[in-house]
């Protein structure tokens, strides 16, 4: 109480704006989460053993559509693992987007292989199909099974596509070039739990997919994730390296090099409340981002995310472009404005290929990333927000545009 006390008024001032200020994701725990972490706690089990990780991989599996899902310490490690079980070996290549979370792109490195880095679509800002095509068309080579980067001699091993911002990439193309250059597909459908591409979930088209349940992502374990596939022997290859690679639990006899990377049992409760709320978590997310639709489709300014027809999206993080020209700084003021205003706001991602770890890779055809990167500004989007506080945050959006 003395330290209140000896707040001066401009700090009480600052203090309490600083309360007020509307953050961009948080999580909501609302259902069980109380309940079965103390379940954890008073039954013993909160390691990486426990009713909750199987009963939590089950209950994902048949929610998204798939025989197996494997719970791992976050979505990073379940894209490594992925990688690993389809076979992306060191000096393999791998075509993932440039306009993305940087998680796949390291995930690739982990297995010492190269990513190649694919444009965005002017208009999904999903990875550009057509130049994954082209590439594969005229600067690659097919000897027998496999699909040689005609520049690097390096076999092209897998497409690694990834579900921006709750909406999803073209996958029935993305199939049929995997199919016709006998390629893998790991998903990254990190940001899509919810999301449908013509009426199936993302994540489950590929080889194998991977969820994340990080603290900003739709539903959260803390830090979590989840490798998702209909093949059993991945699955189990999956399981297997992710607990050290354990042949004999009692020997300590291991056949290869693994990981620690399972889930616990107490992160795992957690992800069964999150999943029994999710329907209603998506409900909100998509009523958010009507609301958010609703005032900025006046202002022809702003240029809003095209999700296809065929697509269900959730819109995970509710992103739009500023007017085309404007510049980062320019950009960057905008989010300084909103941020002064009370709302919280986010660029979209640095393109890879200008990132120092990245610098000497391999594209293809970049075009768009980089305006997409100066125009991006992604803004509250919670389960928790207000329709008001919605609202607010579109005007004042508009209002910047204004000046
Ligand atoms: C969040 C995210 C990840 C990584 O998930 P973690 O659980 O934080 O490791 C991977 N890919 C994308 C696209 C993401 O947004």
């Amino acid at each position: 109480m003395s330290t209140v006390q000896a707040l001066t008024s401009s700090e009480r001032a600052a203090s309490s704006r600083r309360r007020r200020t509307v953050p961009l994701s948080e999580p909501v725990f609302r259902g069980n989460e109380w309940r079965y972490v103390k379940a954890c706690l008073d039954s013993g089990w909160v390691s990486s053993a426990g009713p909750f990780v199987e009963r939590f991989e089950r209950e994902v599996a048949a929610y998204v559509g798939v025989t197996h899902a494997v719970a791992l310490v976050n979505g990073t490690a379940a894209l490594h693992l992925a990688l690993k079980v389809v076979g992306v070996s060191p000096e393999d290549e791998v075509l993932v987007p440039d306009l993305t979370f940087i998680a796949p792109v390291n995930a690739i490195r982990y297995c010492q292989a190269h990513p190649v880095l694919i444009d965005a679509d002017p208009v999904t800002w999903q990875m550009d199909v057509e130049q994954v095509a082209r590439f594969l068309a005229e600067e690659c080579e097919q000897r027998g099974d496999i699909c040689y980067d005609r520049r690097t001699e390096r076999p092209v091993r897998a497409i690694l596509p990834v579900h921006l911002l709750g909406s999803a990439c073209e996958m029935d193309r993305i199939m049929t070039l995997a199919r016709q250059y006998r390629l893998r597909v790991v998903e990254d459908a990190a940001e899509a739990i919810g999301v449908k591409y013509a009426g199936r979930h993302v994540g489950t088209f590929g080889d194998v997919g991977v969820l994340s349940f990080n603290g900003n992502k739709v539903i959260t374990t803390g830090g979590g994730g989840m490798l998702l596939t209909d093949q059993p022997e991945l699955a189990r290859h999956a399981r297997y390296l992710s607990t050290q690679a354990k042949d004999d639990e009692v020997e300590y006899i291991h056949h290869e090099v693994g990981y620690n990377y399972r889930l616990t049992n107490f992160q795992a409760a957690l992800g069964v409340a999150q999943l029994e709320q999710l329907d209603g978590f998506l409900t909100k997310k998509r009523e958010i981002a009507c609301t958010y639709e609703a005032l900025l489709r006046r202002s022809p300014a702003i240029t809003r995310i095209h999700v296809p027809p065929h697509v269900e999206a959730t819109y995970w993080l509710y992103t739009v472009l500023l007017p085309p020209g404007t510049t980062r700084a320019e950009r960057q003021a905008a989010i300084r404005f909103m941020t002064e205003q009370g709302f919280e706001a986010r660029p979209l991602w640095h393109p890879i290929h200008g990132l120092p770890p990245y610098r000497d890779c391999q594209t293809v055809n970049i075009e768009h990333t980089p305006s997409l990167y100066d125009r991006g500004i992604s803004v509250p989007c919670s389960v928790g927000l207000r329709a008001e506080d919605a609202q607010r945050c579109a005007r004042t959006l508009i209002e910047w545009l204004k000046r």
